[in-house]
């Protein structure tokens, strides 16, 4: 290698240390700043929250002149320059935000050569006058971020964009950057088209998001389900996405009535209202954004911890989108997306509306994909992946529940039988959830008004949760052993398949639906993540959060999560280890460094704290941390578990208690009138042995579980009795 290209690389390093604080370049970061800096142009694909920023940020410190940057959106501008002026580098931006006052000093510091980064929006380039400014300045660099929106087959085409050309053409000997995370080939190839960039390199990183996990959780309960998941991210960060504009409004006034923080967001608000809920959110006043799709593109916010689909996304763009844009901070994060086949069908209905039958059909396409992303069995990130050309040739990328928890196959001949002949004596007219109820023996007033209930089939898989059936059946649908009927409701009846499966007595293996759905609700630390001290973390949080309002910033302007989490880790008490830590820039350590050294010192006092442990070593060795459950959340657990109509021994097994546990657990909420499900617990004690243990309550004339138990003798074990107490005091 020769020296100087040896030099630049020495250069690049410290640039990045001492002005953003990090010791490593994410991947292709270094590449790409190596190119630029040799004044070439490029263009860059790269996820969300793969640093884009960063490749013109340390090119514009590392040039002399000055850095113009075009960017669609003036609240992204505002929090890019808040970021940049809290690293000590100066820069500002032009926007129709400004007064006149303002936009006129901000062009003198430009003239002046005092800031090394200018934000401009693209609308500015068309005045002459801007342009004759533009001339007159130093320019080093050009950089258009959110490229895409150049292109009209993009989905935010901003027709101010087309103005870039002119730039391009004004500055010629100026190497030009532009960057997207755009996924779609057509955008792409539009882009490179409309710069003229035919003969310069494109950069492109995977797409993959290793630090998000993706699960896809049978839509059941969701909204318990919902809250069980939140109580796992307490004060972080979460975007829920619901289908429709009153959805995301009822939702947030459940969570709110739940005890969350929550607030709406969608088109059909009042811009001020957006921004005002917006704003709450970026600056960590309100833990919940219910929003419908319109919400996520005017925000960077790097610290969000979870995205949750309540319902069924169009396609698989916007599914890859809306999860991106959590856990830009490369933090570990959860995608979650509850399924119902249901959901199809108010989908279908909307895609029947459109009138252009190839936008139609192209519709149709999409929303398939969608559905086999939810039905699969295999991992679900492969998939996204390949769904966008990219190869991922991994057995398990250990962070998708397929591959957390494979599903064992099971042979489910027996139960195939009983769900088909269910379907065709029922008239092969009925949805899946109404023939699940007739499998179980739901007491149910429509089964019994149609006699439904006085069928061979009726009750002949009582001993299999509901949960099951449904999902036994959803993979009966993926096999094609059950059709859906034509019209306007989800009705199937039996394929030639099953016909052919049940006349020639063959044998099937689906899936086992149990493990995965009781394993879900447990969240597994993922690797890479460090062992923090969560009670400083939240002290450090709070100073955060003062600092920032102090300063009419987000908190993620003075540290980010992963910041306070080494913080909370290395327990650092001088400035030399402050500066260890990543995030930590030489005007950050300066300016933040007194506030959060005496307060970590303190904290390390009052708790024996053992001595600050050295960084680089440590730094390597990072564990997942066992989970503390709460009293509440364990409770919470046990309820969706039964109200999914588990056994309590099945609940028992997978939560690792004591079956007498769970039934404390359920004579707890029943007692404090929780609702919940418990009618299945009679089919885990025998009719005969319920009689006599009822009798035996009856006789003894107390509620004591001991002396019933001596009274009945071996035979009967306390899970019967206490189930029997629990029936008789709950269905008398
Ligand atoms: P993008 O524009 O590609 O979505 P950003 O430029 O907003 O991504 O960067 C996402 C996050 O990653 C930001 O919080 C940024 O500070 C952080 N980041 C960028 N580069 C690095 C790096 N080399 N080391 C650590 N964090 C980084
Ligand atoms: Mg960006
Ligand atoms: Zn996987």
């Amino acid at each position: 290698m020769p020296t100087d290209s040896l030099s630049r690389a020495n250069t690049l390093h410290t640039l990045l240390k001492t002005h953003f604080g990090y010791d490593h370049f994410r991947p292709l970061q270094e590449e790409i700043i190596t190119h630029i800096t040799a004044q070439k142009d490029a263009f860059v694909l790269m996820p969300t929250g793969g640093g884009k920023s960063l490749c013109y940020q340390l090119p514009a410190l590392y040039f002399e002149g000055i850095t113009l940057v075009v960017s669609p959106l003036i609240a992204l501008m505002k929090d890019q320059v808040d970021a940049l002026t809290a690293n000590g580098i100066p820069a500002a931006f032009l926007n129709s935000s400004l007064t006149v006052g303002e936009m006129k000093r901000v062009q003198e510091k430009a003239l002046q050569g005092e800031l090394k980064l200018l934000y401009i929006a693209p609308e500015r380039l068309a005045v002459p006058d801007f342009q004759s400014f533009l001339q007159s300045l130093p320019v080093s660099l050009v950089a258009i971020d959110e490229a895409h929106c150049i292109s009209e087959w993009g989905h935010d085409f901003r027709p101010d964009y087309r103005n870039l050309r002119r730039l391009r053409e004004q500055f010629t000997a100026v190497p030009v950057v532009a960057l997207t995370a755009t996924a779609t080939h057509r955008v792409r190839e539009d882009i490179i088209e409309q710069l003229g960039f035919q003969n310069s390199p494109t950069f492109i990183s995977s797409f993959n998001r290793d630090n998000l996990s993706y699960h896809v959780r049978p839509k059941r309960n969701s909204f318990m389900g919902l809250v069980d998941i939140l109580k796992k991210h307490p004060q972080e960060s979460a975007i829920v996405y619901c289908f429709s504009r009153s959805d995301t409004e009822s939702m947030a006034a459940n969570l709110r009535e739940a005890g969350f923080t929550a607030l709406p967001y969608h088109a059909g608000l009042s811009s001020e209202t957006r921004k005002a809920n917006q704003d709450k959110f970026i600056r960590d006043e309100v833990q919940i954004m219910v929003a419908t799709i319109a919400f996520g593109m005017g925000i960077d916010k790097p610290d969000i911890r979870l995205i949750v689909h309540m319902d069924l996304p169009k396609t698989l763009e916007g599914y890859y989108q809306e999860t991106g844009r959590a856990g830009r901070d490369g933090l570990p994060s959860e995608c979650i997306l509850f399924y119902s086949y249901g959901d199809k069908m108010k989908q279908d209905f909307f895609i029947n509306q459109l009138e252009d039958p190839l936008e139609r059909t192209n519709a149709q396409q999409k929303l398939t994909h969608v559905i086999d992303f939810c039905q699969l069995e295999t991992c679900r990130r492969a998939y996204l992946l390949h769904y966008f050309g990219e190869m991922w040739e991994k057995q398990s990328c250990d962070a998708c529940d397929a591959c957390l928890t494979p599903r064992e196959q099971f042979d489910a001949t027996e139960i195939t039988k009983k769900i088909l002949s269910a379907v065709v004596r029922t008239g092969e007219r009925f949805g899946l959830k109404y023939v699940t109820d007739v499998l179980i023996g739901a007491k149910d007033k429509k089964i019994r008004e149609r006699g439904h209930d006085m069928l061979s089939v009726f009750g002949i898989a009582r001993d299999m949760p509901e949960s099951d059936v449904m999902q036994i059946m959803a993979s009966l649908v993926t096999r094609q052993f059950l059709m859906k009927n034509e019209g306007e409701y989800a009705t199937f009846r039996l394929s030639q398949r099953a016909k052919q499966f049940l006349l020639e007595n063959e044998s099937i293996m689906l899936a086992k639906p149990l493990v995965r759905e009781i394993s879900l609700s447990r969240r597994k630390k993922t690797k890479g993540e460090l062992e923090y001290n969560q009670d400083l973390f939240e002290v450090l949080r709070v100073l955060r959060k003062e600092l920032a309002d102090a300063r009419g910033v987000p908190p993620f302007v003075i540290f980010g999560d992963a910041t306070l989490q080494e913080m909370a880790t290395y327990y650092p008490r001088d400035n030399q280890s402050l500066r260890e830590i990543t995030g930590v820039g030489d005007t950050k350590l300066k300016q933040f460094g007194p506030t959060f050294l005496p307060v970590i010192s303190d904290f390390v006092t009052q708790h024996d704290i053992p001595d600050a442990r050295p960084i680089s070593t440590l730094r390597l060795v990072r564990r997942g941390a066992e989970e503390k459950e709460g009293l509440t959340s364990t409770y919470l657990e046990t309820k969706r578990l039964l109200d999914e109509r588990f056994s309590v021994e099945m609940i028992a097994k997978a939560r690792n208690l004591t079956e007498q546990t769970v039934l404390s657990h359920v004579e707890k909420l029943l007692l404090e009138g929780t609702d919940v499900i418990t009618d299945h617990l009679k089919f885990e004690v025998e009719d005969y042995k319920r009689t006599a243990i009822e009798k035996a309550f009856l006789q003894s004339g107390t509620e004591s579980l001991s002396q019933v138990k001596a009274a009945l003798g071996d035979a009967y074990t306390y899970t019967d009795i206490r189930i029997t107490r629990i029936l008789l005091r709950h269905h008398l």
